[in-house]
C-alpha cells in the first residue's frame, strides 16, 4: 500500500523536497504525482535563465540542496572545474544543471527503492483539502492524495497603479521581465528603456538587456533610487553569534526600537554585514514576535531599506552597474510611478518624487517593471490560489505576504490547520517572513519530507 503525496511547483523548492522524500526509506513506498507547470522542472523562474551574466546572489558553498549535505552545490560545481571556491558568485544556469542532475538521480533511484513517481508537465486547476487527504483536479482529471504540498513560487506580477490599459494592450509595458527576458534578441537600435524598481531583478534586467541592445539607455526608478548593496569581496563570518542584540530585539518588538539598535550595532562592527547576516536564523521568531501593526510598519516604512541591504549583490554586479553609470548608459531617478500613458509610438510617464518634489515626467520606448516578488494572495491571477481563496480553503495573510500557515508549513483556513496540506517557500513569507531562499527552503524540504513521511 503506498503513501499518496502530490507536490503542486516546478522549481527549486519542489525539487527540493521531491529529492528529500525520494532519499528516505520509508515503511510505505510513495506514490507520489509532481506536477511541474510549465518550463523545465526543478529550475523554476530564477534558474531557468540561460544567461551567464546571472549569478547568484549567495556564495557557492551556501547554496546546496539539502540541508544534510552542505557542499551539495559546490562539489557538483567543482566537478566541472576544480579552480571553483566555495566563496564564489556563480552562475544561476550552473545552479540550474546541479537541481536538475540531483532530480534526475532521485527519480533513478526512486523505482528501485519501490516508490511510484509521476512527473505531470501540468498545472494544478484546484485543490480540495480535507481532513483526511486532499483532492487535486487538472482539466478533467483528479485524484486523491494522502498529503498535498504547494511549492509554486511566488504569483504573477500584476500591474502597477496607474498604468492605462492602452499602455498595457500597447506591448511597451512589461509587467513581467523573466518570460520577457527570455524572448529578447539582440538588437543595436538607440531606445530609451524605463525600468520601475530597483532591486536585484532590476540589476537582472539591467545586465542581459546592456548587452543585447548595446545603444539603449536606461532610466531606472524606485522611491530611494539606490541600488542594492554589494557583497563583501571576501566572505567573513559574523563577529559574534549576535546573541545581544537578538536579546535586545525579543525585549522590544517594535519597528523603531529595532532599527536603532541595529544601527548601533551596525556602527559598532567592522562591516555592517555581517549584522545583517547573523540575524537570518533568527528572523521568523522575530517576525512571529512582531505585533501585526508592527509589521506593518515595516513594510511601509523599512521594507525598502532592508530588502536593499539583505538581497545583496555580488561585487562584480556592482562593478558592471557602476560601469553603466559612469559610461551613462543608466541614470538612476527617485520617484513613484504615478501613471503611464500611451503617447504616439512611446509611453508616456509621470512619477512623484517622495519628498514632496514637483511631478516629474518622461517618455519611454519600453517600461518594464521590476518590482520584485509578488506575493498577495488577496488580489492574484494565479487561478488554484484564487480558487483556494474564493472556496476559504486557504486564508490570505493580512499583510499580502502569502497565506496563513503555522510555522512547520500546514496551511491554515478560519484559523485551524489543515493536517495534510502544507506550503514551502514564498507563500509562508507571513509566516517566517525569510522564505524565498535555498537556505530557508532546504529546511523547509527536509523538515516537510519528516512530517510527510511520518518520521
Ligand atoms: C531572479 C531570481 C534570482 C534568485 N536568486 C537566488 C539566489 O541566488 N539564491 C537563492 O538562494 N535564492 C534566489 N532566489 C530566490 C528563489 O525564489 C529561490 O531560490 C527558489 O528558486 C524558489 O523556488 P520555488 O520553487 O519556490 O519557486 P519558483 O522558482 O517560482 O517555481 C515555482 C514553480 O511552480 C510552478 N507552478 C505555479 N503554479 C502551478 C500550478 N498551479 N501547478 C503546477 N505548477 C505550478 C511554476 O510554473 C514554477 O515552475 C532568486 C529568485 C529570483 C526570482
Amino acid at each position: 500500500m503506498y503513501r499518496r503525496v502530490a507536490i503542486i511547483g516546478g522549481g527549486a523548492a519542489a525539487a527540493a523536497l521531491l529529492s528529500e522524500l525520494l532519499e528516505r526509506q520509508p515503511s510505505q513506498p510513495l506514490h507520489l504525482d509532481w506536477y511541474t507547470g510549465g518550463g523545465t522542472p526543478a529550475r523554476g523562474v530564477a534558474y531557468g535563465t540561460r544567461s551567464d551574466k546571472h549569478l547568484l546572489n549567495v556564495r557557492a558553498a551556501s547554496m546546496s540542496m539539502f540541508a544534510g549535505k552542505p557542499r551539495g552545490f559546490l562539489d557538483f560545481a567543482q566537478r566541472g572545474d576544480h579552480t571553483i571556491a566555495g566563496t564564489d558568485f556563480l552562475p544561476r544556469r550552473l545552479y540550474g544543471d546541479y537541481l536538475e542532475a540531483e532530480v534526475k538521480r532521485a527519480l533513478d533511484h526512486a523505482a528501485s527503492a519501490g516508490h511510484d513517481v509521476r512527473v505531470l508537465p501540468f498545472a494544478v486547476d484546484s485543490v480540495v483539502p480535507e481532513n483526511d487527504g486532499v483532492t487535486i483536479i487538472h482539466g478533467e482529471e483528479s485524484s486523491r492524495v494522502d498529503a498535498a504540498v504547494l511549492a509554486i513560487g511566488s504569483l504573477p506580477p500584476q500591474p502597477l497603479g496607474g498604468v492605462s490599459e492602452a499602455a498595457l494592450a500597447s506591448g511597451r509595458y512589461v509587467t513581467e521581465p523573466w518570460s520577457f527576458l527570455a524572448s529578447v534578441k539582440p538588437d543595436p537600435r538607440p531606445r530609451k528603456v524605463v525600468l520601475v524598481g530597483l532591486g536585484l531583478t532590476a540589476v537582472d534586467v539591467l545586465l542581459e538587456l546592456s548587452a543585447q541592445w548595446p545603444n539603449a539607455e536606461f532610466v531606472a526608478v524606485s522611491r530611494h533610487g539606490l541600488l542594492p548593496e554589494p557583497h563583501m569581496e571576501t566572505a567573513s563570518a559574523p563577529v559574534d553569534d549576535g546573541s545581544e542584540l537578538i536579546e535586545s530585539m525579543r525585549d522590544a518588538p517594535d519597528i523603531r526600537t529595532w532599527m536603532r539598535l541595529l544601527r548601533e550595532a551596525a556602527a559598532h562592527s567592522s562591516d555592517w554585514r555581517t549584522v545583517i547576516d547573523s540575524l537570518r536564523p533568527h528572523t521568523p521568531l522575530l517576525w512571529r514576535l512582531l505585533p501585526e501593526p508592527e509589521r506593518a510598519r515595516f513594510l511601509r516604512h523599512a521594507r525598502w531599506a532592508w530588502e536593499r541591504v539583505r538581497h545583496r549583490m555580488p561585487p562584480q554586479v556592482m562593478a558592471s552597474m557602476q560601469a553603466m553609470e559612469r559610461a551613462g548608459k543608466l541614470h538612476r531617478r527617485r520617484g513613484r510611478l504615478q501613471g503611464v500613458e500611451v503617447a504616439g509610438d512611446k509611453l508616456h510617464l509621470e512619477l512623484r518624487a517622495t519628498h514632496g518634489e514637483a511631478l516629474h515626467v518622461m517618455d519611454a520606448d519600453l517600461v518594464i517593471q521590476t518590482v520584485g516578488l509578488n506575493t498577495d494572495v488577496r488580489r492574484t491571477s494565479h487561478r488554484l490560489i484564487r480558487q483556494l481563496a474564493t472556496n476559504g480553503h486557504v486564508t490570505p495573510d493580512p499583510l499580502g505576504l502569502g497565506c496563513r500557515a503555522t510555522t512547520d508549513g500546514h496551511l491554515q483556513h478560519d484559523g485551524r490547520a489543515w493536517p495534510h496540506f502544507y506550503a514551502i517557500g514564498t507563500l509562508l513569507r507571513g509566516t517566517l517572513w525569510e522564505s524565498t531562499a535555498m537556505p530557508e527552503i532546504r529546511q523547509q524540504a527536509r523538515q516537510l519530507a519528516d512530517r510527510i513521511i511520518g518520521t
